[in-house]
């Protein structure tokens, strides 16, 4: 067996305006799409798209600092935009340690390790769009 590849690179991304901007580094997890209605009515969208980073790993580099937050489920989850620009750029379950980052905000949109590997709320998916497959045999689990 041979030791599990970790990814240590550093990512860089930010909102449309460039007033967030943010890099994270760490083990990327789970990347994927939801279409469920919160974020189709945030992402003015039929799907965001998504991948989470070790917290620890974040830092947020841009002239605004933090995005606003916006709670989803008050006390919950919590979803971060830009003030000026309102592009969505992050999502947070109070008490986790990854943050979620919506695989549009990053700089490299087509980096191979950030393939959505599944979809979910698919009940609530627009119907005339095709849903990304299920995909996800990554040894993460
Ligand atoms: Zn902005
Ligand atoms: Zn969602």
């Amino acid at each position: 067996m041979s030791e599990p590849v970790v990814d240590t690179k550093v990512r860089t991304g930010g909102c449309l305006c460039g007033k967030i901007r943010f890099t994270v580094s760490g083990e990327p997890d789970y990347p994927h799409v939801c279409s469920c209605p919160h974020c189709q009515k945030r992402a003015g969208g039929p799907i965001q798209s998504w991948v989470s980073f070790p917290l620890e790993g974040l830092n947020w580099t841009g002239e605004a600092g933090e995005p606003t937050w916006f709670d989803t489920f008050p006390g919950e989850t919590t979803r971060g935009f830009c003030a000026a620009c309102g592009s969505s750029v992050a999502a947070f379950d109070y008490g986790d340690t990854l943050i979620g980052i919506n695989l549009t905000a990053l700089d490299d949109r087509d980096d191979p390790c950030l393939v959505p590997v599944n979809q979910s709320f698919r009940d609530d998916a627009v119907t005339w769009l095709p849903q990304v497959p299920d995909t996800q045999h990554s040894i993460i689990g």
